[in-house]
C-alpha cells in the first residue's frame, strides 16, 4: 500500500546505461520509518548490473555529447535539472519524507537546496576560468582542466537528495559520467533525480543509479578499473576501507565521514540563542547528521542553570508525525539503528552518566508503530567516555562543564573526528581565538548547522579527506593539464 505520490518512481526499475529496467539484485521494500508501512518495492542492482553501469559510463564519457560540450552548454542542462527539481518540489519532499522519515519541513528545505546546488555549479561552470600562466621563455603556458572520467558517487541515507546533488552537480559539471549508489534504505529520491536528469537532457549512460548493498555494489564500483574517482559520504570505517582500495589503484577519493562535534557555551553568551542553537544542533534531523553537535561544553559558572533550561527545552520538542509541518523530530531511520542508539545510551549510563531527559521511546499519538526515540541528554561523564568518543548518529547529547579555555580546547580537540564545532559567546576576540584553535573543518559562531553551497565543506582528521561545495568544488572532479605553446621561430637549441 502506498500513502503518497509514487509517480516520480513509477515502476521500481533502476537506471543503468540510460535504460530503465529491473535490476538483478534482491528486490527491496522501502519502508516508512514513521509506521513501517511499505512505500514501494524496487529492484536493486547485482554486481553485474553495477559493472554494466560502469562500462556504459566509460563509453558515455568518451563520447563528445557530454564531456565535449562547451561549459555554457553543459550549464544549460544543469539549470534545467534545477528547474525540474523545483517544478516537482513538493512531490520530491514527500518522497524523501517517506523514504527516510525526516519531517516534511526539513525535506522541503533539502529539495530546494538540491536545486540551488545544481544552479550554483552551473554558474561556476560558466564562469570558471582556465589560466594562462606567467611565461618564462619563448613559449606560452596554460593550465587547463579535463574531466576525470567515470566517477562513483556513494551516498548515505540521512539527507539523500542533498548528498546526491552535492556530488552529481559538480561531477556532471566537470564533464564526467557518474554511477550513483544510494544507501540501501533510501533509494527512492536518487531514482527520481535520475528521471529528472534524463528529462533535462543528460545523455544516455552519463548517469546510472544502482541501488543495492554497499558491501557488494559499492565495493564493485570502488574496485572497478574504469572507475577513476570515488566520492563517498558515509561512516569513517567504510571510508577507511575505500581509501585502502583507492591507494592500491592510485585513485583519488574524496571522503566525507563521521563526526563528534563539540558545541561550546561561554558564560557571556546570549543564553536564549545558545539554548535554541544547541537544541537545533543536536536534535534536528533526530541527531542523524554528521555535523550534529553531540558533545556540549558549558562554562562551569552557568552550567547548572543552562542545563536546566536545555533539558526543559528538549522535553518540549515536538517528536512525531513527519508529515506535520510543526514536527521537529521524526523517527530514526530503522529499528536496527534505534537499537544502536539505545545501546549507546545504556553504555553511557553504565559508564556513570546520568540522564537529564529522554533515554526512552516516546509513547502515544501512534508513535509506537514507528522508530522514534526521545531527545536525550546525559551528564556526569568525561570526554573519555565511549559515548563521547564514538559517533552515535542519533538524538543523544553528552554535556560537560569546563573551567578555562586551555582545558576546554584540550577536551574539545580530544577526538579522532574533526568535522564541525559551535561557539556561543559575545566576546568576538575569544570567539576568533577559539575558532582558530579548534581542529575542525567548520566552526559556527553564535549559530549552528547553517550551510551555504558557496562555502567549502571538509572534514579534518578522521572526518574526511577532500572538499565539497564552493566555487572550486568542480575542480575536485577535474584533472589539471599543462599546455606549452612554442613561440620561437628557431628550432630548440639542443637540436642544433
Ligand atoms: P555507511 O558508511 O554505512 O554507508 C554509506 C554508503 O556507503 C551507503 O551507500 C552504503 O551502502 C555504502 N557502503 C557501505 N559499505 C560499503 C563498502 N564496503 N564499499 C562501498 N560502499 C559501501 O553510512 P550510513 O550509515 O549510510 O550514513 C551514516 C554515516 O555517514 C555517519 O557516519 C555520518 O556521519 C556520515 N555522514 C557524513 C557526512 C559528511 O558530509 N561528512 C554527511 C552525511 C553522513
Amino acid at each position: 500500500m502506498t500513502h503518497f505520490d509514487t509517480s516520480l518512481v513509477p515502476t521500481g526499475d533502476i537506471f543503468i546505461g540510460g535504460e530503465w529496467r529491473q535490476g538483478r539484485g534482491n528486490p527491496y521494500k522501502s519502508l516508512y520509518p514513521a509506521d513501517q508501512s511499505v512505500n514501494m518495492e524496487i529492484s536493486t542492482a547485482n554486481a553485474d548490473d553495477a559493472r554494466e553501469a560502469v562500462e556504459a559510463a566509460d563509453i558515455a564519457w568518451r563520447r563528445a555529447d557530454w564531456s565535449g560540450l562547451k561549459p555554457h552548454q553543459r550549464a544549460l542542462i544543469l539549470y534545467r535539472i534545477a528547474d525540474l527539481i523545483m517544478a516537482r518540489h513538493e512531490a520530491l519532499a514527500q518522497l524523501q519524507r517517506r523514504d527516510n522519515g525526516k519531517p516534511i519541513g526539513e525535506t522541503r528545505v533539502l529539495v530546494a537546496s538540491a536545486a540551488n546546488t545544481f544552479r550554483y555549479f552551473a554558474a561556476c561552470l560558466e564562469t570558471l576560468d582556465e589560466e594562462v600562466t606567467p611565461s618564462r621563455g619563448d613559449y606560452l603556458t596554460m593550465s587547463i582542466y579535463e574531466p576525470i572520467g567515470v566517477i562513483a558517487a556513494i551516498t548515505p541515507w540521512n539527507s539523500p537528495i542533498a548528498s546526491d546533488a552535492q556530488k552529481l552537480a559538480p561531477a556532471l559539471a566537470g564533464g564526467n559520467a557518474v554511477v550513483l549508489k544510494p544507501a540501501e534504505v533510501t533509494p527512492l529520491v536518487s531514482l527520481a533525480l535520475a528521471r529528472i536528469c534524463e528529462e533535462a537532457g543528460v545523455p544516455k549512460g552519463v548517469l546510472s543509479v544502482v541501488p543495492g548493498k554497499g558491501s557488494v555494489i559499492g565495493d564493485v564500483l570502488v574496485r572497478h578499473p574504469l572507475v577513476k574517482k570515488v566520492s563517498f559520504t558515509g561512516g569513517t570505517e567504510v571510508g577507511r576501507g575505500i581509501a585502502r582500495i583507492a591507494a592500491d589503484k592510485l585513485m583519488p577519493v574524496s571522503l566525507e565521514l563521521g563526526g563528534k562535534s563539540p558545541t561550546i557555551v561561554f558564560d557571556d553568551a546570549d543564553l536564549d540563542h545558545a539554548v535554541n542553537g544547541v537544541l537545533y544542533g543536536i536534535f534536528s534531523s533526530s541527531g542523524e547528521a554528521c555535523i550534529a553537535g553531540s558533545r556540549l561544553f558549558v562554562q562551569r559558572s552557568i552550567y547548572d542553570a543552562f542545563m536546566k533550561r536545555l533539558a526543559e527545552g528538549a522535553r518540549k520538542l515536538r517528536v512525531g508525525d513527519p508529515s506535520r509541518a510543526e514536527t521537529q523530530m521524526g523517527p530514526l531511520i530503522t529499528a536496527a539503528h534505534r537499537e544502536t542508539v539505545e545501546r549507546y545510551v545504556a553504555l553511557g549510563l553504565e559508564e556513570g552518566g546520568r540522564l537529564l531527559c529522554g533515554g526512552e521511546r516516546p509513547v502515544g499519538d501512534g508513535r509506537e508503530a514507528g522508530t522514534y526515540f526521545q531527545p536525550t541528554i546525559l551528564e556526569g561523564l568525561t570526554n573519555d567516555a565511549r559515548i563521547c568518543r564514538e559517533e552515535i548518529f542519533g538524538p543523544v547529547l553528552v554535556a560537560m562543564p569546563f573551567d578555562d579555555e586551555a582545558s576546554l580546547l584540550k577536551e574539545a580537540n580530544n577526538s579522532v573526528f574533526g568535522l564541525a564545532a559551535g561557539i556561543w559567546t559575545r566576546d568576538y576576540k575569544r570567539a576568533y581565538r577559539i575558532a582558530r584553535a579548534l581542529e575542525t573543518g567548520t566552526v559556527w559562531i553564535n549559530t549552528y548547522k547553517l550551510f551555504s553551497i558557496s562555502t567549502p565543506f571538509s572534514g579534518w582528521k578522521e572526518s574526511g579527506m577532500g572538499r565539497e561545495k564552493g566555487r572550486l568544488g568542480i575542480r575536485e572532479y577535474m584533472q589539471q593539464k599543462s599546455l606549452y605553446w612554442g613561440l620561437n621561430d628557431a628550432p630548440l637549441a639542443w637540436a642544433n
